[in-house]
């Protein structure tokens, strides 16, 4: 085995693009990845598992992340707060691991500038605003109000499409699947995320 440092990769999209079944498809299929799940001071929905969808703390709890430097970034996102828990990103990074996060613009550009080249960021946009308003209906999770509320944010997190690395349009969630495969294979091989390399090359030419 060659040494490889892992990535972190970050997918983006207005609520109801089809993030999380993408990110749930991508774990599903290939069980080198890790999930990263974030911490929120928002209240469960009905279908969500504690330690799988998010770890749900209080206020005062993700307070103390910010102020412990917990969290390797935070964000507001329609009035509740989110972040990630630094610890286990760094160790699965170190430990050659790949990670996969859901999270807002926001996050996405902290992380840009913390992270660097250990970040690999995907934004998915919907294919049409009617299809974005029919999937966060049909989700039955979110009140009429919140899915407004939603709505009318999608146009803020969709103005930030340009600051990823890569954009994928998810027409069908298996062609996404692929796409989005298509860019872990090739970031697996990028030269700087395999310091082992040196060595092995060294050895090839002793043999
Ligand atoms: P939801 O409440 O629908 O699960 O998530 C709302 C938004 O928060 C989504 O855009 C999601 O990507 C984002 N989000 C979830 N976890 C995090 C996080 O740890 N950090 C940031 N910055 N955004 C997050």
């Amino acid at each position: 085995m060659i040494e490889r440092r892992g990535f972190l990769l970050v997918l983006s999209s207005p609520s109801g693009a089809g993030k999380t079944t993408i990110a749930r498809g991508l774990l599903a299929r290939d069980k080198e990845l890790v999930s990263s799940v974030s911490v929120t001071t928002r209240p469960p929905r009905p279908q969500e598992i504690e330690g799988r969808d998010y770890r749900f703390i209080s206020r005062a709890r993700f307070d103390e992340m910010v102020a412990k430097d917990e969290l390797l970034e935070h964000a507001s996102v329609f009035g509740h707060s989110y972040g990630t828990p630094k610890r286990p990103i760094e160790e699965a990074l170190a430990s050659g691991r790949d990670v996969v996060a859901d999270l807002d613009w926001q996050g996405t550009e902290q992380l840009a500038r913390s992270l660097l080249q250990d970040l690999v960021s995907v934004f998915i946009l919907p294919p049409s605003r009617q299809a974005l308003f029919e999937r966060l209906q049909k989700r039955g999770e979110d009140s009429p109000e919140t899915i407004a509320r939603r709505m009318a944010g999608s146009a803020e997190e969709l103005s930030h499409w340009t600051e990823y690395h890569y954009v994928v349009v998810n027409r069908s969630i298996e062609k996404s699947l692929v796409q989005i495969e298509a860019v872990i294979a090739a970031e697996r091989v990028r030269r700087q995320r395999q310091p082992g390399l040196a060595c092995f090359v060294a050895a090839l030419l002793r043999e």
